[in-house]
């Protein structure tokens, strides 16, 4: 099987060959068409399987081929006035170090596109977030406590979220991030699709998926 199999944008498959992946992972293979149809996908997969391709393909490519609710619904008027960031894909990583490697990654496969992503986490400069989040993310990769303290900041904005993936899910649990996350998931809409990812599926773990996903496929690899 090929990238080019999968039906993806030319100017992501440009991106990928210069990286020199010539063939899809198996996470790749089974999570990338499910999550171009906009299925919700629940999948467990380690560390070095690929998995961060595997959500930030499809969710590159949906982003640059569907208008943005803002554009479906806004008007002029509101658009000009927009006082908050509106992000329409929102990657949460337990750690600060995923959230800079996920960020570093998308930022590759994204080069040969118009879409900007931008990074939050702690033990950084919060201005310094703000303003790559002004200059007009759609994508952004954060930890779940600097995420939650721009949207009480009212830098960001959460309502108009088409994607959400959860990285790491085991590991924000160990890390007792449960109630920021739920915390996080009420300013989405339910409309959203869900990319979940854990390594592990604790008793806990499926709980938190059942309470996130709508219909989700299972990916096993
Ligand atoms: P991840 O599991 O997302 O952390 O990826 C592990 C490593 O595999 C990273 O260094 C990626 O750049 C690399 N990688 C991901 N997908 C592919 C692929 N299809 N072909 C070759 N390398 C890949």
């Amino acid at each position: 099987m090929s990238f080019q199999s999968l039906n993806l944008h030319p100017n992501l498959l440009k991106a990928l060959t210069e990286l020199g992946y010539s063939t899809p992972t198996d996470v790749q293979q089974q999570a990338i068409p499910l999550a171009l149809k906009g299925d919700d996908v629940m999948a467990g997969a380690q560390t070095g399987t690929g998995k961060t391709a595997a959500f930030a393909l499809p969710l590159l490519q949906r982003l640059m081929t569907l208008p943005s609710q803002a554009e479906q619904v806004s008007t002029a008027f509101e658009n000009n006035h927009k006082s908050r960031n509106n992000i329409r894909a929102l990657i949460l990583t337990p750690t600060r170090e995923l959230a800079q490697q996920v960020f570093d990654s998308i930022t590759t496969y994204a080069k040969y596109t118009e879409i900007k992503v931008a990074v939050a986490y702690g033990g950084t400069s919060m201005n310094v977030q703000v303003k790559a989040l002004n200059a007009g993310a759609e994508i952004l990769v954060a930890t779940p406590g600097r995420l939650l303290d721009h949207v009480f900041n009212g830098s960001v904005s959460l309502s108009e979220v088409e994607t959400f993936v959860l990285d790491e899910a085991d590991r924000m649990l160990d890390m007792g991030f449960i109630v920021d996350i739920q915390r996080i998931m009420k300013r989405m809409s339910t409309e959203r699709q869900t990319l979940f990812f854990s390594a592990t599926f604790s008793k806990q773990v499926k709980k938190l998926a059942f309470d996130i996903l709508t219909n989700p496929k299972m990916v096993e690899v």
